[in-house]
């Protein structure tokens, strides 16, 4: 297997101030431990590029986009950072970083639809599944994996795509922008009630949402995953998965309160993988979302990427 990992030192440069957990030190740790464990050099390293303002008009609205930019732009050129929400700050660096991390969930798609690589991972911040069609929420400001699935199947022609979404908060912004495009699937499963409160009763057909009490383990998710979200997948035959891979479900971490620790990540990832390979030609491309218990995150992203690249 060859599996890619897309990043780009501006992906650093997205900074909302001291003490905010979404800071970026979280890429300074898992690139650490992969290099550490010897894990980085069985990877495809590869540099993310600036995604072109087309891609997010795939998942966003136009004059969302439009308005976002000349805003951070405005805050690059000023150097003042600016509060768009209670938990969302934009500095001088994020409107790059934003643009490299939704560059990144695309780029891997193109080179897994090329087949240079079979499946990607987008070690990239800011995070995405908050971020509506026309709002940034929770640390989000453009939804990184609805703007590579909507890429998948608006520009390569796939007419069938999953997004798996395990963060422990539930993807609003992705089943605002997917809810009723029958073309996708997304399945998720998220501590209930916990920011940002949605998810309970879904939007569309095409999801499958697991809303789960707060100190919920390992094994129960395992079970929840296996009765709801298999059945859906083998029915649904996707062409290529998406995840967003938010590792704040972990035990260590405090942004939520389940109990889910690396080995459940690891299973959680084999099982999306066993259908990836069964029906989608093992196309996956995986982004970070949350995860912010520095330890904890790179040692489940590690997990993660050894299951992708079969190591
Ligand atoms: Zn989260």
């Amino acid at each position: 297997m060859s599996t890619a990992i897309y990043s780009h030192p501006d992906c650093r440069l997205h900074d909302m101030g001291e003490g905010h957990p979404e800071c970026p030190q979280r890429l300074d740790a898992i690139h650490d431990y992969l290099l550490a464990t010897g894990l980085e050099a069985a990877l495809d390293v590869r540099s993310a590029p600036l995604a072109r303002l087309e891609s997010l008009a795939l998942a966003h609205e136009s004059h969302y986009v439009a308005e976002l930019k000349d805003l951070l732009e405005q805050v690059a050129a000023s150097g003042e950072p600016r509060a768009l929400d209670p938990d969302t700050v934009a500095g001088p660096g994020t409107w790059r970083a934003a643009l490299r991390a939704a560059g990144a969930a695309v780029a891997a798609t193109d080179a897994v639809i090329a087949g240079e690589i079979d499946n990607a991972f987008c070690a990239v911040r800011p995070p995405g599944h908050h971020a509506t069609r026309g709002e940034t929420m929770g640390f989000c400001f453009f939804n990184n994996v609805a703007v590579a699935a909507r890429h998948a199947l608006d520009v390569h022609g796939l007419t069938r795509v999953a997004i798996v979404d395990f963060d422990v908060h539930h993807g609003n912004g992705t089943e605002d922008i997917i809810a009723g495009d029958e073309r996708v699937l997304m399945l998720s499963i998220f501590q209930h009630p916990l920011y940002p409160y949605s998810g309970a009763v879904p939007l569309g057909t095409n999801m499958c949402n697991l809303p789960i009490p707060p100190y919920t383990r390992g094994g129960e998710v395992r079970e929840m995953i296996e009765a709801m979200w298999m059945p859906r997948l083998e029915e649904f035959r996707p062409q290529m998965i998406f995840i967003s891979a938010g590792f704040d479900g972990h035990r260590e971490d405090d942004l939520g309160q389940l109990g889910l620790v690396e080995a459940d990540y690891e299973w959680i990832t084999q099982r999306i993988k066993s259908a990836a390979d069964r029906h989608a030609k093992g196309r996956i491309v995986s982004c970070l979302e949350g995860g912010y218990a520095l330890d904890a995150l790179a040692r489940s992203v590690a997990v993660h990427l050894r299951v992708l690249a079969e190591l």
